[in-house]
């Protein structure tokens, strides 16, 4: 029998679903110049110490000298960790490559762990390629005047025979002549708009607010730039600007992959000889100029259960000079090492302990819990009410934070079941008799033993 086709109900009215992630608030670390966290800002909430000490690990990556470095972000469940590695990422900017793996996500049957590894962390280092073209002669020029235009400022750069332009990206003395000023005039060019010059004819035509074309050759990732040259004459070049991953450029160059491979996400494993000449390519690129290297970061979610072969492969890898920094996150005490008999802190081995600066975050106190879960409320488009945050926020303390937060969506769920607007402590009780916590979980678990498989 054929199955029904599914039907809406008529006069419901269909809203567009969006996901939101469980870090989707964060925008940032939330610091001011001097590194100093606000109590909350960019949907971060307290943890100061934590946020500023990532913003010094930001600011080290920014200057990009620093490679191989790494960062145990340490503390219990939920205070926050890969949030403060996600405010990292945002902080660092989309130019930056940010690689974010669960350790168990490298054991797979696919490829081993050490490919897996190798290529998180060639993920993780971005190549800056730059490549210009030059202006032929009687192109036409574009230039965004970012000045205003009034007829005695005209006339006295006319006089000193010279107008500043401001492109998109740097400023140029340009030597316009009287008759090209008369015509920006005639053109009623003002701040902001973009011009063509047509170099042959001298003609100038406005191009409007729009920057449809710098935006265009932005979004490819490229700026237009003006320049003078010795003899005065304007030339524009073209600069092409790609940022890609060292991992990109290995599976674009690996002949059983090909690029096709980078779009369906299986990459399978990758030579090391491809490894190597990529390398060595990549080293001659950035002595001739055409190439600076990026270092991202490599964050290691659950880092304690990667096993010793791992975290001694890591140890190397560390020590290469095209090494991202690593930022791992645990929430283990002392543990065992997988792979060994042996117990250490975080369930790391100590040489591995030993290169990294360790940043810990700590329980939260009420107000904190408030004030996230009215962030995730914001975010989540969940009117509630002051006492269903009140009742909320006590739950994230007796259970955990991140339960709390689930019951926002649920308890949102059943609010508009029964045509509220705004979620109150009525919804947060049924929503919390619907599904238990760890505790009573376990409790459960404890008082039914017997009835379960063993
Ligand atoms: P685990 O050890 O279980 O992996 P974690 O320390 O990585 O936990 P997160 O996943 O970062 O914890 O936090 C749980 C949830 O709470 C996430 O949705 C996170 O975005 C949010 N959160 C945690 N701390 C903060 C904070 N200081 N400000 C804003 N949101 C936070």
């Amino acid at each position: 029998m054929a199955s029904p086709t599914p039907r809406f109900q008529e006069g419901v009215e269909r809203t567009r679903m969006e996901r939101i992630g469980a870090h989707s608030h964060i925008r940032g670390l939330g610091l001011d110049e001097n590194l100093n966290a606000a109590p909350s800002a960019q949907g971060l909430v307290g943890q100061l110490e934590a946020r500023k000490a990532a913003g010094v690990i930001v600011r080290i990556i920014e200057q990009g000298k620093i490679a191989g470095r790494a960062v145990l972000i340490a503390g219990q469940p939920g205070t926050g960790k890969t949030a403060i590695a996600m405010g990292m990422a945002q902080a660092l900017g989309s130019e930056t490559p940010f690689t974010k793996m669960a350790a168990s996500e490298i054991f797979s049957l696919e490829m081993s762990k050490t490919e897996a590894l190798t290529q998180a962390l060639r993920k993780s280092i971005g190549v800056r390629i730059k490549e210009e073209t030059e202006l032929i002669e009687g192109e036409v020029v574009e230039i965004q005047i970012d000045m205003p235009l009034t007829r005695s400022s005209a006339a006295g750069m006319a006089k000193s025979g010279k107008l500043t332009l401001k492109t998109t990206e740097m400023e140029t003395v340009y030597d316009l002549g009287t008759k090209m000023i008369d015509s920006l005039q005639k053109e009623k060019v003002t701040n902001g708009d973009v011009i063509t010059i047509d170099k042959a004819t001298g003609k100038i035509s406005k191009l409007g607010r729009s920057f449809a074309r710098s935006r265009d050759y932005d979004a490819m990732g490229s700026t237009t730039r003006f320049v003078q040259c010795p003899d005065g004459e304007l030339q524009r070049r073209k600069e092409v600007v790609h940022v890609v991953s060292l991992h990109e450029i290995d599976v674009i160059n690996s002949r059983q992959q090909g690029f096709l491979a980078l779009f369906a996400g299986d990459t399978g494993e990758i030579k090391a000889e491809v490894r190597e000449q990529i390398d060595v390519k990549v080293a001659e690129w950035r002595e001739e100029g055409k190439a600076e290297i990026v270092p991202g970061v490599l964050f290691i979610d659950e880092v304690h259960m990667l096993d010793i072969e791992c975290f001694s492969f890591i140890n190397r890898a560390l020590e290469s000079e095209l090494a991202p920094v690593l930022v791992v996150a645990s929430n283990r005490g002392i543990t065992r090492i997988r792979g060994t008999t042996y117990k250490s802190p975080h369930g790391l081995p100590l040489d591995l302990l030993d290169r990294l600066l360790i940043i810990t975050t700590k329980p939260y106190n009420e107000k904190d819990i408030r004030q996230i879960l009215q962030l995730r409320c914001e975010e989540e488009d969940v009117e509630i009410t002051e006492n269903g945050l009140n009742l909320l926020t006590r739950i994230g303390l007796e259970t955990s934070l991140r339960y709390a937060m689930y019951l926002i969506t649920s308890s949102a769920l059943v609010c508009s079941k029964r045509k509220g607007t705004e979620v109150d402590v009525e919804d947060i009780k049924r929503t919390y008799t619907l599904f238990s916590d760890v505790k009573r979980s376990t409790q459960a678990l404890s008082d039914f033993q017997d009835e379960y498989m063993f």
